[in-house]
């Protein structure tokens, strides 16, 4: 078991030596505006005899490696150069979510570096979205919040990812620097059938807006699934119903052209 983790993380470092990482991007539906105003950044491997594989699930053994950082760090440029082509190519400016990995919060220069790669990629921080777990903020409550709102009053937006999986409670949503709150997929996958969690989810909306936070509902495969969160003003909408995480390419398709709305 052991070797085979340690032969992965082998495999991983090859792999992101080799430039054999890329980026999908998964798009988040405005429910009111009825359009594209977002993608989500993940990590695919296009690996050298299977083709295009998912590597995230390999990441939770790889907290300790070396590389993990630099390949954060990779993600970001990378998500936030394709985020401002798609704007010079003429398309309308859309949000750019990338998932931090924990240990970007122990990097000592994690804001300077945040902001480097802004400068470097001449990326409005408006158009940035950084998602986090609630794992990594109760990691150290102070110390995060510190960060978080050094990054947010640069004007990159902050997500809370999964909400419901860790331990957050509700009442971080007010002490917390928190423009997003991503409801994980377990909540809505049993959607509308279950009314535990449909009151959850409808609870979770209603105190998110109390607080000016912007609700986006992760994980949506069904109709019944959309309609209920339509009906309960949820702001924004992700997932296979919607859209599969697509390469560059095939995302520009789905944006709109700035011209049709100037
Ligand atoms: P996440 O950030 O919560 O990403 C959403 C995951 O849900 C993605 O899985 C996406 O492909 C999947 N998904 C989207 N819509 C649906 C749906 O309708 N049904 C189902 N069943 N799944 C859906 P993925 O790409 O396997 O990523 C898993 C996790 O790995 C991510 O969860 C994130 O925590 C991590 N991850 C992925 N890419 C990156 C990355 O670039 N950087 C970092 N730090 N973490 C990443
Ligand atoms: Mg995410
Ligand atoms: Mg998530």
């Amino acid at each position: 078991m052991k070797n085979t983790s340690n032969k992965t993380q082998e495999d991983l470092s090859q792999a992101f030596h080799k430039h054999e990482f890329l980026l999908y991007y998964q798009p988040q539906w405005d429910i009111k505006e009825k359009k594209i105003k977002g993608v989500e950044a993940l990590i695919r491997w296009n690996h050298p005899r299977q083709g295009i594989i998912n590597p995230a699930p390999y990441f939770e053994h790889a907290q300790e490696e070396s590389w993990i950082v630099p390949l954060g760090e990779w993600i970001l440029e990378e998500s936030c150069r394709t985020n401002k082509l798609w704007q010079t190519q003429g398309y309308q400016p859309i949000a750019m979510s990338v998932n931090l990995f924990p240990q970007h919060f122990y990097h000592p220069h994690l804001f300077k570096w945040i902001e480097q790669v802004l400068e470097r990629t001449q990326l409005d921080p408006h158009y940035l979205d950084l998602e986090i777990t609630e794992l990594t903020i109760m990691d150290d409550i102070p110390r995060i919040n510190k960060i978080l709102n050094r990054i947010k009053g640069k004007g990159i937006r902050i997500a809370i990812d999964d909400f419901g999986t860790g331990y957050t409670s509700i009442r971080y949503l007010k002490d917390f620097p928190i423009n997003i709150l991503k409801i994980d997929q377990s909540f809505i996958q049993v959607l509308p059938q279950d009314q535990r969690y449909a009151e959850v989810v409808t609870h979770i909306i209603g105190v998110a807006h109390q607080f000016d936070i912007i609700v986006i509902a992760e994980g949506i495969e069904t109709w019944p699934q959309l309609e209920f969160l339509i009906q309960q003003q949820c702001d924004m909408a992700q997932g296979y119903f919607i859209s599969e995480p697509l390469p560059a390419d095939q995302v520009v398709s789905l944006l709109n052209p700035q011209f049709e709305n100037s």
